[in-house]
């Protein structure tokens, strides 16, 4: 259970991850979280450098997935104009159910998942068995009140990965 907490890798943003090497290891499908995952919480549309680096994973032959947990009125106009191939809000993150829905299509291990929660992105993707990238928030005080309150288990989790001398999110630390 406590190995569903570990990602495969720690970034400081989505600009960091490197999309090229993930190509080359198989993967073509990109899950992603929204809320400061993407932009922070409070920020509507998409910022033009979020913009740049979703045409540019298209490019590179990516399929890109939104799934937030937030509202539709949220998702849907954060992804009006951006080429991906679609947007699902109320994910209901950590649960399977929307997920593994979305996955039947696809061989998970082209699949990977960007988010910033332990709580939620790490934890589903890795009961998923998908290839995990953790982002730093972009603005932990802008996090709605459920967020918050995932933010002080992730704290307890964190405590336990440590104890295990198990990779902990490096903002953290
Ligand atoms: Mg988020």
């Amino acid at each position: 259970m406590i190995h569903h907490f570990v990602a495969d890798e720690y970034v400081k943003n989505v600009f960091q991850i490197d999309l090229e090497k993930l190509k080359t290891n198989g993967k073509r499908v990109i899950l992603t979280d929204l809320d400061n995952t993407l932009v922070g919480a409070a920020v509507k549309a998409p910022t033009p450098e979020v913009i740049e680096f979703l045409n540019r994973a298209k490019e590179l032959g990516f399929e890109v997935i939104i799934v937030s947990n937030n509202n539709k009125e949220r998702v849907s106009y954060f992804s009006k104009d951006l080429s991906i191939k679609a947007a699902h809000h109320k994910a209901l993150k950590p649960l399977k159910l929307k997920l593994r829905k979305i996955l039947k299509q696809y061989h998970r291990s082209e699949v990977i998942m960007i988010g910033d929660q332990l709580m939620t992105d790490v934890l589903v993707a890795k009961r998923l068995g998908l290839y995990t990238i953790l982002v730093e928030p972009i603005h932990l005080h802008s996090d709605e009140n459920s967020t918050k309150f995932n933010r002080r288990l992730e704290r307890f989790v964190v405590k336990q990965l440590k104890k295990r001398q198990l990779p902990t999110p490096p903002y953290l630390d």
